[in-house]
């Protein structure tokens, strides 16, 4: 147990010391003025452990970080009676820094997005050092008599610029992500990587390393280069190097910015405003390209998906552009259509609908355009290869930018023909008589509506076989069906191409005769009672003779269905009670 706390402790340990060194070099190289450091590094280390970590294990590293501070201020700082409240203020800026990251940025990658590069500047370069900045200012000048301006303005300065600096990469390499973004590279890449860093260093050196020209912008050129090449690693890479070597050099005395007339304190101050703009034209365009590359990656996994399941489907999938042109057409519509894809890209989708759902089609195009929000589901006819028309069925979605401006629409296009055709057969089934053929109560009750509510009126006639159950007694009941069957081939034989045959009931029939006068009417279902009577129906087993009684009606324009048949049936009852065989008409 304690060799295993020991081990722990000891990566402990280092890091405390690593944050000690920090703090001890940049208090011993950039005190200038009894004030405050003009650089410090400490914080972008501490708060970069502290992100990499739960809150409840947030303990060790203060702990250590609280001793190395003491330490640092004692030795070369304000003094041992500073020592205290300054650590404390280290540590709280650290531990705000890391919290407001975490709550503005949760689980995010290192400069992944712009929007993570603001988080990271509000929360570790602003809200952080403003706070502590103000509280070692007032420190300093209760404890030590210093005008609280100057060293809130450089502590700050200080502070935000050191973390902005250095978190990026102390992040990077805390999370694992340099080592990862390192062996991911292949050779050439990893290269790649070292001459970029290297032209940085040098040029980093040139500029600051003579102090003839204000050679300042010479390093931008290969950091640009290594940020579109190397992305977020190389970014944050190469404003290190401009920051050592900038600063050291400057320390130093060497470079363009040391050449100012001014106190050393103030070029500092302005190495640092140099690294901040920098930064700023740096780590953007880093976290653009990351956005971008990671938006790439995927759409390349979702064109990836989607190719997978449109080249499996037996659905064509399409695309249309905002004029319902088409822009894209799946390989499976060759094997429903014959069509080759390129050949129908760039037509309008419309066109290749039947001219009557050519219409149909359009508005359903709008109505998806118009709605974009939701699947609209369609069926049209298709004429495909030699005029042979099937159905489709299209599901349609739009395709909306990223501004929410509807660019076009997608859609899976199934042949439905089959169920279409089993729908029409099974539609003409339930207004059929199986026996017969004929139309059954069903069918005669929709036509005689539509017959009704069109056309000038006309008849209609309902008859029923006399004494029908006497046959089915007597010859048996196949023999019956067979009569039904017979009357009904008649009655169609007898009647006009545009009068309707329906079989209502077991032996009852109706005949519809549109635009037939009364008697033009009587005269036609008389014929047809005399042909029954007259005729002595073969069946197997013998003749069978049948009579039949009907009742007579006229129609007029929006007469009611149930009106006119009533009044048949009347008729018919009367022409029964009359002694059958014979018509009545209606009263
Ligand atoms: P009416 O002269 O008064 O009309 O006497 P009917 O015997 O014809 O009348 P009823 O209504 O008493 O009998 C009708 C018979 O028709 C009874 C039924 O068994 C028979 N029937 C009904 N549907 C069918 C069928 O599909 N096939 C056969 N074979 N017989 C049927
Ligand atoms: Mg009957
Ligand atoms: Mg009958």
């Amino acid at each position: 147990m304690v060799k295993v706390s020991g081990l722990r402790a000891f990566p402990l340990i280092v890091f405390g010391l690593a944050y000690f060194v920090v703090c001890a070099g940049t208090l011993r190289l950039t005190r200038f003025d009894g004030g405050v450091a003009f650089l410090w590094i400490a914080t972008a280390l501490l708060t970069a452990r502290l992100t990499t970590l739960p809150v409840r294990q947030w303990a060790g590293p203060l702990a250590v970080c609280s001793l190395a501070s003491i330490t640092a201020t004692s030795l070369w700082g304000f003094g041992p009676a500073m020592a205290v409240p300054f650590a404390i203020i280290n540590m709280l800026e650290a531990a705000i820094g890391a919290t407001l990251l975490h709550r503005l940025a949760p689980r995010r990658p290192v400069l992944d997005s712009n929007r993570w590069l603001v988080n990271f500047v509000i929360a570790t370069g602003v809200v952080a050092p403003l706070i502590s900045a103000w509280l070692a200012a007032a420190i300093i000048a209760l404890g030590a008599g210093q005008p609280p301006l100057k060293n809130a303005v450089n502590w700050y300065s200080g502070h935000a610029l050191g973390t902005l600096t250095f978190m990026p990469i102390f992040m990077l390499v805390m999370r694992g992500d340099a080592a990862r973004l390192i062996k991911r590279m292949d050779r050439s890449r990893l290269a790649e990587f070292c001459v970029l860093m290297a032209l940085v260093s040098i040029l980093c050196y040139l500029s600051f390393g003579q102090n003839r020209a204000p050679l300042l912008f010479l390093p931008m050129l290969p950091m640009v280069l290594a940020t579109f090449r190397g992305g977020a690693l190389a970014a944050a890479a190469s404003i290190v190097i401009l920051a050592l070597i900038g600063g050291a050099l400057t320390l130093h005395g060497h470079g363009p910015i040391a050449q100012i007339d001014a106190p050393i304190g103030t070029r500092m101050q302005f190495l640092q405003l140099y690294i901040a703009c920098v930064m700023l034209t740096i780590l953007p365009a880093s976290a653009e390209l990351q956005q971008r590359t990671n938006l790439f990656r995927k759409l390349r996994e979702s064109e990836a998906r989607y190719r997978l399941l449109t080249e499996n489907s037996t659905d064509i999938v399409v695309n249309l552009d905002r004029t319902g042109r088409l822009q894209f057409v799946s390989a499976s519509v060759k094997q429903i259509s014959g069509f080759d894809p390129e050949e129908l890209v760039g037509r309008p989708a419309s066109a290749l609908v039947q001219p009557d759902s050519a219409a149909q089609a359009r508005a359903a195009f709008r109505r998806t355009i118009a709605e974009p929000d939701r699947t609209h589901v369609d069926e049209f006819r298709v004429a495909i290869g030699q005029g042979d028309i099937r159905w489709f069925e299209v599901q349609s979605h739009a395709v909306k930018d990223e501004a929410g401006h509807v660019t076009g629409v997608v859609s899976a296009i199934r042949d439905v023909s089959h169920r279409k055709a089993r729908e029409e057969s099974l539609a003409r089934a339930a207004l059929t008589d199986p026996l017969t053929g004929l139309a059954n109560r069903r069918g005669l009750d929709e036509e005689l509506k539509q017959r009704l509510s069109s056309g000038s009126g006309g008849c209609l006639a309902l008859f029923d076989l006399d004494h029908f159950k006497r046959i089915n007694d007597t010859h048996g009941h196949a023999a019956g069906d067979e009569v039904l069957r017979r009357f009904a081939a008649l009655a169609r034989a007898s009647v006009r191409a545009q009068d309707l045959v329906a079989r209502v009931g077991g032996e009852e029939f109706a005949v519809v005769l549109p635009d037939a006068t009364i008697s033009q009417a009587t005269l036609v279902c008389d014929r047809l009672r005399r042909a029954i009577s007259g005729t002595d129906l073969r069946v197997e087993h013998g003749l069978i003779s049948v009579t039949v009684s009907g009742g007579v009606a006229p129609y007029l324009r929006d007469q009611s269905a149930e009106e006119v048949l009533r009044a048949a049936d009347q008729a018919l009852y009367r022409a029964k009670h009359a002694g059958r065989d014979q018509l009545a008409l209606a009263a």
